[in-house]
């Protein structure tokens, strides 16, 4: 427990929950023909970037329709800062910044006519519309670019547009819903880049994403969702160690096939390993790739260098690496991510 300032015991859970912006309760939502949703709690605390990552038809879409009381769900309660989605839509429509995933622009309007549009529908006091817009154009590098229009620009291009069109009112909450779905590699950085700007600017973000690394370099806590919640919320390193706690270690050798041998035996039966892969990648070198249930990874390197000390065996290209999101998923769900990679 905590202490205050004045001496008298913090309440800890209050302050967590003041702490909440948008609380979903025990959410089903049911299409005529399918249950997108089963049973959905969450909290999305103040200034962190919650991703939520499943794969193709995994309900993220239908939780941001949810957030944003585009529709109405079948049981549970969702409240924003205390607010109804459905109920108290207008008055959160100023406090929400919404990056669809279809892209949902004007083509026959230039860049810059897009967002003074959208500029004057969010209702950004009419003097400060010029600057706002070329802060925007400025930050996603399409100021060069203001004046073409949309139709001409690369997919990118119309999802960088596309961010800073949500940003223009300033609003508190942030919802990206797969914000660089099938873009190229430099427009996902500037992306990226801006996105983890946003929690020091006061922002509250919820991006869904089906990239792993996306969620991995962005996320401060990730929920794994495919219909029901598989894992989470939790920070990645927590899900990886209660998950996936194996050490992958792998490392190349120039050994003989008998030292070689001897080597595996003492991996297998004295450090309890597993091999998942061993190869010859040339006529002197072999790679080996051990996984290890262990978490004092402190002794079990002290046992590998005195075993490849005594033996006088060298070893190049040693790497220790923990498991990824994907290799998370796989074991929770059996399932590959992603099936259609782009
Ligand atoms: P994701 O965004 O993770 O790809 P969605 O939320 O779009 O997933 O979809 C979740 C499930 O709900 C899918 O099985 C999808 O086919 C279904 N679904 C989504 N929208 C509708 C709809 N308007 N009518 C019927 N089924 C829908």
């Amino acid at each position: 427990m905590t202490v205050n300032q004045e001496g008298a015991p913090e309440d800890v859970t209050n302050s967590e929950s003041n702490n909440i912006i948008i609380k979903v309760d025990s959410v089903i939502k049911k299409y005529p023909n399918t249950t997108a949703l089963k049973n959905i709690s969450f909290s999305i605390r103040k200034n962190e970037i919650f991703t939520i990552i499943g794969p193709n038809g995994a309900g993220k879409s239908t939780i941001v329709k949810l957030l944003t009381g585009q529709i109405k769900l079948t049981e549970g309660s969702i409240k924003i800062n205390n607010m109804d989605p459905i109920s108290d839509r207008r008055k959160l429509l100023g406090i929400f910044g919404l990056v669809p995933q279809e892209i949902a622009l004007y083509d026959e309007l230039t860049g810059r006519e897009n967002l003074t549009f959208h500029a004057r529908l969010y209702n950004v006091p009419k003097q400060k519309i010029q600057q706002r817009v070329d802060e925007m154009l400025d930050i996603v590098g399409l100021t060069e670019r203001q004046n073409d229009y949309v139709r001409t620009y690369s997919g990118g291009m119309k999802r960088r547009l596309q961010l800073v069109r949500a940003l223009l009112h300033d609003p508190k909450i942030i919802i990206l819903d797969e914000p660089t779905l099938g873009i190229d590699v430099q427009s996902r950085k500037a992306i990226h880049d801006y996105i983890l700007e946003l929690p020091r600017q006061g922002k509250t973000i919820l991006l869904t994403t089906n990239y792993m690394e996306e969620a991995e370099r962005l996320a401060d806590r990730i929920l794994i969702l495919d219909t029901s919640i598989i894992e989470g919320p939790g920070r990645l390193p927590e899900i990886q160690e209660k998950i996936f706690p194996n050490t992958i270690i792998e490392f190349k050798t120039s050994l003989d096939a008998v030292t070689s041998e001897f080597l595996n035996d003492f991996l297998i039966n004295s450090l309890h390993g597993e091999i998942i892969l061993e190869k010859e990648i040339s006529e002197q070198q072999r790679l080996f790739q051990f996984i290890f249930d262990i978490s004092d990874i402190k002794e079990l390197l002290e046992k590998f260098i005195n075993y490849t000390n005594t033996h006088d065996i060298s070893i190049t290209e040693f790497t220790i690496k923990s498991s990824t999101l994907e290799d998370i998923f796989l074991k929770l769900t059996g399932k590959e991510f992603r099936d259609n990679e782009n």
